[in-house]
């Protein structure tokens, strides 16, 4: 029977942050867990962002297909974690977004996603580094275990 694969990994840094204004929020994550040495970790968002870019995961046609939303939104949830990916940082990320009469949409995050303001949690996890490889089953680059 299948079950999950996985790897286990000791707590490393726990750092909370502020989010450069008018920034890509995706690029941001990368260079701050390159410059500090982080390979893997999980991390958490709130705040805003002045435009965003989300998407979904066509399952038959094995693609993204993304929107663009040119209007203040809130982040009312975002998650996401770091790994590496051809032995660089990659981060993924998906959010749930509110516009100002709190209606919502939600997806995988793209580039560019601009953050107007924003407050992250990164919990920096230590163990061997998640490398992400293609894989044939989804056409996704999952998490090689
Ligand atoms: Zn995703």
């Amino acid at each position: 029977m299948e079950t999950i694969t996985h790897s286990v990994f000791e707590r490393g840094r726990s750092i909370l942050g502020r989010l450069p204004h008018g920034k890509d929020l995706l690029k941001t994550i990368e260079e701050f867990c390159a410059q500090n040495s982080i390979q893997t970790g999980v991390f958490s968002i709130i705040g805003s962002v002045m435009s965003a870019t989300l998407g979904s995961y066509d399952q038959n046609q094995q693609v993204y297909v993304t929107f663009k939303k040119e209007e203040p939104l809130e982040i009312v949830h975002c998650t996401g974690n770091v790994s590496l990916k051809d032995g660089k940082v990659a981060v993924h990320a998906h959010a749930v977004l509110a516009d100002i009469d709190g209606q919502t949409i939600g997806g995988h995050i793209f580039s560019e996603t601009v953050v107007y303001a924003g407050e992250i949690y990164i919990q920096e996890l230590l163990g061997k580094p998640l490398e992400r490889e293609y894989d044939d089953t989804t056409g996704l680059p999952l998490w090689r275990l």
